[in-house]
């Protein structure tokens, strides 16, 4: 039987088939062919970078690649073709000079945090620069040069001994680089600003395998793209972020029965139109100790402490707390507290919306949506 003689005429009122046998065979041997492609590429492209960075490359079946392959959202399921180990600057060249030469896709592991996998090429190169995470500390300029791998953790126990605080996220096992990139807000962002407005310089292996120093006086276009464009324009191999002085924040937790909910949420969004930059408030919906859903604010107060107390009670009267829970910390501390929520390797599904303010209507959905 020839492929051609399975297509046949459509039936009056019959619909046209998804794919017919003909182009489901040539559709699965065009797929073969490119994954043995795809991973032929990887294997020479895995014993020419063995050559220049011996025992620094991870290729499936090894335990290495399984190991370097975990990522924080356990239901992504990308296959690298392998992984480039990097150590320094130059392993990052030499890889992204490999890729070029084998014609292979390549993609950057920072933290591993993107719950889409984007550090995760399939069937490609990643550059890994999870070992590549020192971070250095000039006190006097108030600035830390972080590598490319650094986490918000990194960066957060290299500059407090000196009172110093950077802008992160809200967990410490985010990347600086990945979280830098693209945008990067967090518990200092009101008085600090974003992650991007921090980024001071950085350096960067382009797609040729050039390094180069982007800040406001060289590469300034790059330097700008690099402030929210996402990881697209090189390998990030260090970065230079503006540190801030503050030795403690006011911060915990207050968690508020769900039959006050509707209130809750309409009073914070007043208070939230109105704060001034010390004030951040983190705003969650979630189930509470028996199951049943809860509302929880975490303010994060970075001025003076009287007035500080002073907004954090009002945030209380908003309801009668079921538990209330806030008290003078430092930033590390904050994070420890906003860690214990985030566990690695589950299965997770993520969707994010901005809204310039909280109005009735998505009170309204959240409200739905926690019900
Ligand atoms: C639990 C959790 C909490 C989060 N909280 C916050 C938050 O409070 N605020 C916030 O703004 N975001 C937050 N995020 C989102 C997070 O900032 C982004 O997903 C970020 O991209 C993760 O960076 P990463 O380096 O950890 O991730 P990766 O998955 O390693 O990388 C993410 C992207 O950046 C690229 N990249 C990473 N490093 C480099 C580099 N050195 N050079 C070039 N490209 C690079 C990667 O190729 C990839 O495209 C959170 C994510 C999670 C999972």
């Amino acid at each position: 039987m020839t492929s051609s003689s399975v297509i046949r005429q459509l039936l009056p009122g019959e619909r046209e088939p998804v794919h017919s046998y003909q182009q489901v065979t040539f559709k699965q041997q065009r797929m073969k062919t490119t994954t043995n492609m795809a991973s032929e590429f990887g294997l020479m492209a895995g014993q020419a970078l063995r050559v220049v960075m011996p025992g620094k490359v991870a290729l499936p079946g090894e335990d290495s690649y399984l190991q370097a392959r975990q990522i924080y959202n356990g239901a992504v399921e990308y296959q690298p073709a392998l992984f480039a180990l990097c150590e320094t600057v130059a392993d990052v060249q030499a890889a992204v000079r490999v890729a070029r030469e084998h014609n292979l896709a390549l993609s950057v592991r920072g933290g591993g945090h993107d719950w889409a996998g984007r550090s995760l090429r399939d069937r490609g190169l990643v550059i890994d620069l999870s070992k590549m995470r020192r971070v250095e500390v000039d006190v006097k300029a108030q600035v830390a040069t972080a590598e490319g791998g650094a986490t918000a953790g990194d960066l957060v126990a290299a500059a407090a001994p000196h009172n110093l605080v950077g802008v992160t996220g809200t967990a410490s096992g985010v990347g600086m680089a990945g979280l830098t990139l693209g945008g990067g807000y967090g518990p200092l962002t009101p008085q600090f600003g974003l992650g991007l407005d921090n980024l001071l310089g950085a350096e960067i292996v382009l797609g040729d395998g050039r390094k180069v120093n982007a800040d406001a006086f060289e590469n300034a276009e790059l330097y700008w793209a690099l402030r929210g464009g996402g990881g697209n324009f090189g390998v990030v191999t260090s970065m230079r972020i503006r540190l801030h002085p503050l030795r403690e924040l006011l911060a915990g937790i207050i968690l508020f029965p769900w039959s006050e909910a509707k209130s809750v949420l309409h009073g914070y969004a007043d208070i939230a139109a109105s704060a001034g930059d010390e004030f951040a408030v983190i705003t969650n919906i979630l189930s509470g100790p028996d199951g049943d859903p809860v509302v929880l604010l975490a303010p994060i107060w970075t001025g003076d402490q009287a007035p500080g107390k002073q907004a954090i009670a009002e945030l209380q009267r908003l309801g009668s707390p079921i538990l209330a829970k806030i008290g003078p910390m430092t930033y590390s501390d904050l994070l420890r507290t906003f860690d214990a929520n985030f566990v690695n390797g589950r299965n997770y599904e993520l969707q994010t919306r901005w809204l310039p303010k909280l109005t009735p209507e998505p009170i309204r959905a959240l409200l739905d949506a926690g019900s």
